[in-house]
């Protein structure tokens, strides 16, 4: 239990080895909420003591995203704080005298196995039951390390720099239990975990004895993670208890997986299904592999973390629109699902529907100013773009929409669908829009019920429906059979343009 004068302090704790998964990105909402809802601090831990997994531009990635979302920490590498450092490869020297402290105290061991040693046990123990047997309590007594040698060849092998890790001695026959804030009370058999490495040969930590070390150190007081790392959980509890007393632990949340459509979301699956799984874009470095992110492919981050939110947690009520502050708000790890939470792209797409719709003008202009830039279009007045924007903004799904959507109040369409008006094309409408034109031309004024005005008097003389005209004029306009309604648009894009677009379509119906 969280002690009344405490504050409360989390961590997400990434190992820097590439693009930031949905799923990630989830466990820093949830622990950012937490903080936030409490009073207390979000804190970013980089964990990268495993050297070869090391790649480049990961570290910058996550701060990347984590500042897109808006979720940014009060202590990381970047923000400093009074626990530094915040990366893990940088406090390599405060882990060894822990790793020692467990070898003298009888919970951990030096072992001096080479590699061939370790696959001659690999092969020597393999079973039918065994295949892949594990350095644990029935093969420690047979191999090289300090539980099997004398004292005196351990000294020596020590002082004479043999390589060496120092590996946890699992109990025997222990229940290792422990109160997850989601699942519960949870239990593991001892006897089903191995020896886990705790320091490696070239003096860091693992995972393991880093993350204890780090929680401890940087008072921790509750620690979020992916369910993935439940089974790990029986080496870290015993570490706290050997280390630092279970009195000190933090109170643990092991977040339920995200399932994709079949079992646990992947990267694959994004690309098989056709829609992102990282936070932004991310291309390997060292395989040059692209997986799509949520902001490129149009996301606001407002949907982005109220849709992260709702996978796997409610507030109990039918709502799903939640703004972050509603969010630090209403959350509570409590009502956090245990079971799976199922990603369904059509609903993340919703979410973002509605999160445009809700925007205003001005929130989404610096993105659909650069959307439309990108693509070549030159914006001279931001006034104008803004009053598009609001516009068409609930005809746009994903912000990369807001291109097709009013890219022709900016320049002619390219292309024009023909084909929804030739149909039913004839004389009369030609000679309508011909007269149209000419009219458009005469007039002094130029708004919307000017031109719809002008456009419905001269159908009712030429004695056409204007249901029947105001397609084709569409397409004049648009290109295609979409669009706010056709005045306004002709209002939008000014008398030049308008007559020019219906004399140009013309020219293409008539030939
Ligand atoms: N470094 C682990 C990871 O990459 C952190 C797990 C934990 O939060 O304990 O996800």
């Amino acid at each position: 239990m969280q002690k009344s004068n405490e504050k409360v302090r989390v961590r997400f704790a990434p190992s820097p080895t590439g693009g930031l998964h949905l799923g990630g990105v989830r466990t820093v909402l949830y622990n950012y909420l937490f903080a936030k809802k409490n009073g207390g601090k979000f804190i970013l831990r980089i964990e990268d003591t495993d050297q070869t997994r090391f790649v480049d531009g990961a570290e910058q990635y996550i701060y990347d995203c984590l500042k897109w979302c808006g979720l940014e920490p009060d202590e990381s590498p970047l923000h400093g704080g009074d626990y530094g450092p915040y990366r893990q490869s940088e406090r390599k020297a405060s882990y060894r005298e822990y790793a020692e402290q467990l070898v003298k105290n009888g919970n951990a061991y030096y072992a001096f196995d080479t590699t061939q040693d370790l696959e001659e046990m690999r092969a020597n123990f393999k079973t039918d039951l065994n295949p892949s047997p594990q350095y644990d309590a029935h093969v420690r007594m047979k191999m090289k390390n300090s539980l099997t040698l004398s004292p005196e060849e351990v000294d020596n092998l020590l002082k004479t720099n043999t390589p060496h890790v120092i590996r946890i001695k699992m109990p025997s026959n222990e229940m290792i239990s422990f109160t997850d804030m989601i699942h519960q009370e949870v239990s593991f058999d001892s006897n089903t975990v191995d020896d886990k490495v705790l320091l490696k040969a070239d003096g860091m930590p693992t995972y393991h004895l880093a993350v204890v070390v780090d929680d401890y150190l940087m008072k921790i007081t509750h620690a979020f993670r992916g369910e993935e790392w439940l089974s790990s959980a029986p080496v870290h509890i015993l570490l706290w208890k050997y280390l630092f007393g279970l009195d000190q632990m933090p109170q643990w949340a092991h977040l339920p997986l995200i399932l994709g459509p079949n079992g646990k979301l992947s990267k694959r699956d994004g690309a098989k299904f056709g829609f992102p799984v990282y936070a932004m874009n991310w291309t390997d470095p060292r395989s040059n592999e692209f997986t799509e992110g949520f902001k490129e492919k149009g996301f606001l981050p407002s949907a982005f973390v109220n849709l992260l939110a709702l996978l796997g947690w409610n507030d109990g009520t039918e709502k799903e629109l939640f703004s972050l502050d509603e969010l630090i708000h209403q959350f509570s790890i409590e009502r956090v699902h245990k079971s799976g939470a199922k990603f369904d792209y059509e609903k993340a797409k919703w979410f973002n529907q509605e999160w445009i719709k809700q925007s205003v003008a001005d929130e989404l202009l610096s993105d659909v100013k650069q959307i439309l830039e990108a693509k070549d279009v030159i914006i001279t007045d931001v006034d104008f773009l803004k009053s598009i924007i609001e516009l068409v903004k609930d005809r746009c799904v994903l912000m990369t929409d807001f291109y097709e959507q009013s890219v022709y109040f900016f320049k002619a369409p390219q292309t024009l669908d023909i084909e929804a008006v030739k149909p039913k094309w004839n004389k009369a409408k030609s000679d309508f829009f011909s007269e149209f034109c000419t009219q458009l031309e005469a007039s002094n004024d130029w708004d919307t019920i000017t031109i719809e005005t002008i456009f419905k008097n001269l159908a009712t003389e030429k004695n056409i429906k204007p249901g029947e005209l105001q397609l084709p004029m569409r397409i004049m306009l648009v290109g295609g059979k979409f669009g706010p309604a056709v005045f306004e648009i002709a209002n939008k894009i000014g008398k030049a343009a308008t007559i020019n677009r219906i004399n140009t379509t013309l020219v293409e119906l008539n030939h």
